[in-house]
């Protein structure tokens, strides 16, 4: 029989605590490592490096479809704020709601919103998987063995 313990890396029980969380997503929100606090996690707007240039977490994780949540989450928040402001709008302009502009400004919104939110729902989809999912020593010291990040040096 299988022990837990033997399945999973053992995390203690502060790791699960709620300042945790807060730290992490803080962290998350400035663009920064969620494990470290460290920047430079971003290669340029649409993409992250491939692993932390300080503590080298892989930011995938090692998963090839890591970040499709981060999209879901993007097209959900960018879709209920829109359709807030479109309702507020609605609302404070009845009966002469102004329906041409609410067409082509939700467009419009939708567009620049879901492009500019973009890094962000990234890191932070990463900061809930690292609340979720602690990282491991294990788990770094793979990443700092990985050199796919590394710029190679020129050969003589
Ligand atoms: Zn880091």
């Amino acid at each position: 029989m299988i022990q837990p313990a033997a399945r999973s890396p053992q995390v203690d029980s502060s790791e699960l605590s709620a300042a945790r969380a807060v730290r992490i997503l803080g962290r998350a929100i400035r663009l920064h490592c969620p494990h470290c606090g460290s920047g430079g996690i971003l290669d340029g707007w649409f993409k992250l490096q491939h692993r932390c240039p300080s503590c080298g977490l892989v930011l995938d994780r090692g998963e090839s479809d890591y970040f499709l949540g981060a999209y879901l989450v993007n097209l959900v928040a960018v879709e209920l704020i829109l359709t807030a402001i479109m309702v507020a709008i609605g609302v404070a302009t009845a009966p002469d709601v102004p329906w041409t502009f609410l067409t082509w400004g939700g467009v419009v919104f939708a567009l620049v919103a879901a492009i500019g939110c973009y890094p962000l729902t990234k890191v932070l989809w990463l900061a809930f998987d690292v609340i979720l999912r602690p990282v491991t020593s294990e788990e770094l010291a793979l990443g700092r063995e990985d050199t796919r990040a590394v710029v190679p040096t020129r050969e003589p």
